[in-house]
């Protein structure tokens, strides 16, 4: 009998950001057709200031995917020039109108306007991005909340490719408010031991080869390759770069995938691994928001009915 050995190393397993994310979007579409029947009708309202192209893409398509599931979209537009007095005015409106759910200002907006009094001025209810102070503060304390829509989808990733992560070894690269700490906060909550590293860590690649999981969102294309990982890791790539070489110009992540695949046991492809699921639990966030809000209403009324038999 001949013994076929392939000499060939496996490669790690594609993790499908577009078959999970079309999952997380029926999941929405169903529970937006269970509200219809309770004539609740979730909506979200999306803010762009100024006219730069990659804005206007992903406004374009946060707006096609919430028609897709039933969620009604209301697009709100201001010039480059608006004034921090205009943008705030718009959503004070938003905040006081009881037929919109969700608010969303796509960042980054102009230099003259300070983003976090944007962010800040969002009723907490509405904050579909998750980025409000008391819905950052509500997640650390394992509050239910609205939570940052590109971590929650990273999540659901795991879950559909390990299962149980509990106490498994994370390591996060990157530490940003809108990724890596709310990363690292829901890894935690996941009862993972999470290290975050950062441009000040010593030896990242040393901290990383320790990890079971690792989500990389950092900014600097292919920066972590296959020397960096732990055979079998599972490798979340959060990064979208955009870079020019001999073929054109195409999108990569942080993560230099064909060097990774070869000792990674699962990673996310860029385009086609994380980038669909913030889409889809933007989504997701908005029909939270609306079931929050009117769980708000009906606890108002109800106190209120109290109130007048007592
Ligand atoms: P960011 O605010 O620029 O943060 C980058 C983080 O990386 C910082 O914490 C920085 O450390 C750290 N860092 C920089 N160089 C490093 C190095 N050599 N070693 C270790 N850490 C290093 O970026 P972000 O907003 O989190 O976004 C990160 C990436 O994810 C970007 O490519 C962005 O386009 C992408 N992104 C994708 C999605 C999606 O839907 N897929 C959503 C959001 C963002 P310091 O804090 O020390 O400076």
């Amino acid at each position: 009998m001949t013994l076929l050995i392939s000499t060939t190393p496996a490669l790690a397993r594609d993790i499908d950001g577009k078959a999970i994310s079309a999952q997380v979007l029926d999941e929405v579409r169903e529970e937006v057709l269970n509200l219809a029947r309770q004539h609740i009708y979730p909506a979200l309202a999306v803010l762009l200031v100024g006219d730069d192209p990659a804005s206007e893409v992903y406004v374009r398509n946060k707006l096609l995917r919430a028609k897709d599931v039933g969620i009604r979209s209301l697009e709100y537009r201001l010039a480059e020039n608006a004034s921090q007095h205009q943008v705030l005015e718009l959503i004070a409106q938003l905040n006081a109108d009881v037929t919109v759910n969700g608010i969303l200002v796509q960042l980054p907006l102009p230099g003259r306007i300070d983003e976090a009094a944007v962010i800040h001025a969002i009723d907490p209810i509405k904050d579909v991005d998750g980025f409000h102070r008391e819905n950052v503060g509500g997640l650390v304390q394992g509050m239910e909340v609205l939570t940052p829509c590109t971590p929650s989808g990273c999540m659901r990733l795991l879950q559909e490719t390990c299962g149980d992560v509990s106490g498994l070894h994370a390591v996060v690269i990157g530490r940003s408010n809108i990724v890596g700490k709310p990363m690292a906060t829901l890894l935690l909550q996941a009862h993972c031991s999470v290290s975050v590293v950062h441009s000040r860590s010593v030896d990242a690649p040393a901290l990383c080869r320790l990890a079971d999981i690792v989500v990389a969102a950092v900014g600097r294309p292919g920066l972590i390759d296959a020397s960096w990982l732990k055979p079998g890791a599972v490798v979340i790539d959060v990064g979208i770069n955009r870079i020019t070489d001999e073929s054109g110009s195409h999108l990569v992540g942080d993560v230099d995938y064909a060097s990774a695949r070869t000792v990674a046991s699962a990673i996310t492809p860029v385009p086609g691994g994380v980038g669909p699921m913030t889409i889809a639990y933007l989504l997701k966030n908005t029909l939270i928001a609306s079931q929050m809000q009117h769980e708000a209403q009906v606890h108002e009324h109800t106190s209120a009915s109290h109130l007048m038999v007592s």
